[in-house]
C-alpha cells in the first residue's frame, strides 16, 4: 500500500512560527500559499480514483463494470425473449437499478465503506500489512538452503509464466476461502465480517463493505499464501518467474472480475449448476451466501471458484430458477448502516468476546487461602 507524501507532517514535531502582524511581507505570503497548497491531497485523491476506475485490471475498473452490466443485460434479454416478452429500456433500467435498492440506507453505508477503503485504508492500516515479496524471497531461500539450488528450467518462458499465473490464482482463491471460513467460524472474526453481511441489499459497491480489521487479516493471509506459492514456484523453476498481470493484478482474477464477480453483489440471478456449479462461484452462489435462510448459513465461501467449497464441504449449488432471498444480519437493529453500528460496534463486541475468553480461562481465586503448616 502506498502512503501519501507528506501525510505525516503534522506528526513530525515541527512547530509553525507565529505570523507577523504586517500581512504583506514575503514570509506571510509564502506561509499563506503553503497553507492553501492542497495539491498533494488532491493528487492523491485523483490518483486513487484514476487507479481504481481507469486502470483496466483494477477490481472496480469502469471497463469491468460495463462488461458486467453487458452480461446482466444479455441474461435478462434472453430470459424475456424465452418468455416471449419484449425488452423495453425502461424495464431493463428498473431491473438493473431498482429505486428500492439504489436509495436504501444499506447502499449509502456501502458508499461510505467504498470511500474509506479506497482513500483511507492504506494511510491508516498500511503499516499492518505483510509484504508478499518478503515472504516469497524467504520461502525461496529456505527451500534452497534445505534442498540445494535448482538449475533454471528448460521450459519456455510462456509455459513457466502460465504455470505461475495459475498457481498464484489458486493460492489467492485458497487464501480467500480460508480467511472467509475463519471469519464465519471464529466468533471474534465474525464480529468484523458481520459488517459485510449486514447489507440488506446487494450492489457491486457491497464488495467494499468490509471492516478494516477484516481487510487487514485478509490481506495478510493473502500475502502469506501468494508469497509461499510464488517462492515455491520460483524455486521449482530455478529462476524468478512472473505471473501474467493486467494493472498488477493476476490476469485470471481480472477475467473473472470482468465476467461475473461484480454481479455476485447484485439482484441479477445467474446460477451455475452441475459440474460448472462445483467449480465456479456464480453470482447466485454468492447471493445464497448472503441469504438469511439458515440452510444457506456458512456456505459458498469462495471468491471466483467454488472448487475449495466443493472440496471442503461448504458448497451449496443454487437452483437454476431465480430464488427470492432476503439479506442482512439483524437488519432491524437501530444502529444498522451507521458509523457506530458498522465501524465502531465490531471493536466493542470483539473486545467483549476476548474478555469473556480470558475470564473463563482465569481460575476463580479461593475465598480463603489455606493455612501453611510449619515444618
Ligand atoms: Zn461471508
Ligand atoms: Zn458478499
Amino acid at each position: 500500500m502506498r502512503m501519501v507524501n507528506g501525510a505525516s507532517n503534522s506528526a513530525s514535531g515541527r512547530t509553525t512560527p507565529p505570523l507577523p502582524i504586517t500581512a504583506n511581507t514575503d514570509a506571510s505570503k509564502d506561509f499563506a500559499e503553503a497553507r492553501l497548497d492542497f495539491s498533494p491531497g488532491l493528487s492523491y485523491f485523483f490518483g486513487r480514483l484514476d487507479k481504481a476506475f481507469l486502470e483496466p485490471g483494477s477490481h472496480v475498473s469502469l471497463a469491468s463494470l460495463v462488461c458486467a452490466m453487458a452480461v446482466a443485460v444479455l441474461v435478462l434479454a434472453v430470459r424475456r425473449y424465452r418468455k416471449g416478452r419484449r425488452l423495453r429500456l425502461r424495464t431493463l433500467w428498473r431491473a438493473l437499478f431498482p429505486r428500492r435498492i439504489v436509495m436504501s440506507r444499506s447502499s449509502l453505508a456501502d458508499l461510505g465503506y467504498f470511500y474509506f477503503n479506497l482513500f483511507l485504508f492504506g494511510i491508516v492500516f498500511g503499516w499492518a500489512l505483510l509484504s508478499y515479496d518478503v515472504v516469497s524471497h524467504g520461502v525461496a531461500e529456505l527451500l534452497t538452503a534445505a534442498f540445494g539450488a535448482r538449475p533454471p528450467t528448460a521450459l519456455p518462458a510462456f509455459a513457466t509464466r502460465a504455470a505461475i499465473t495459475a498457481l498464484l490464482f489458486l493460492a489467492y482463491e485458497f487464501g480467500y476461502w480460508l480467511n472467509h471460513y475463519l471469519s464465519h467460524r471464529v466468533p471474534f472474526l465474525w464480529e468484523f465480517h458481520k459488517v459485510h453481511h449486514s447489507a440488506t441489499v446487494l450492489t457491486p459497491l457491497t464488495n467494499f463493505r468490509v471492516h478494516p480489521v477484516y481487510m487487514c487479516i485478509f490481506l495478510n493471509i493473502l500475502a502469506l499464501f501468494i508469497g509461499v506459492a510464488n517462492g515455491f514456484g520460483n524455486y521449482v523453476f530455478g529462476q524468478m518467474t512472473h505471473d501474467y498481470v493486467l494493472s498488477e493484478n493476476n490476469i485470471i482474477l481480472v477475467f473473472f472480475v470482468y465476467v461475473y464477480v461484480h454481479l455476485q453483489h447484485s439482484q441479477v440471478w445467474i446460477s451455475f449448476t452441475g459440474w460448472l456449479g462445483r467449480l465456479f462461484m456464480s453470482p447466485a452462489h454468492h447471493q445464497i451466501h448472503h441469504s438469511r435462510d439458515p440452510a444457506h448459513f456458512n456456505k459458498n465461501l469462495g471468491s471466483c471458484l467454488a472448487l475449495w467449497d466443493w472440496l471442503f464441504g461448504t458448497l451449496y449449488i443454487p437452483a437454476a430458477k431465480p430464488q427470492k432471498l432476503s439479506f442482512g444480519v439483524e437488519p432491524d437493529r437501530p444502529d444498522a448502516h451507521t458509523i457506530r453500528g458498522e465501524f465502531l460496534a465490531p471493536f466493542a463486541k470483539a473486545g467483549l468476546i476476548i474478555r469473556q475468553l480470558f475470564e473463563r480461562r482465569t481460575p476463580a481465586l479461593p475465598l480463603a487461602a489455606p493455612e501453611r503448616k510449619q515444618a
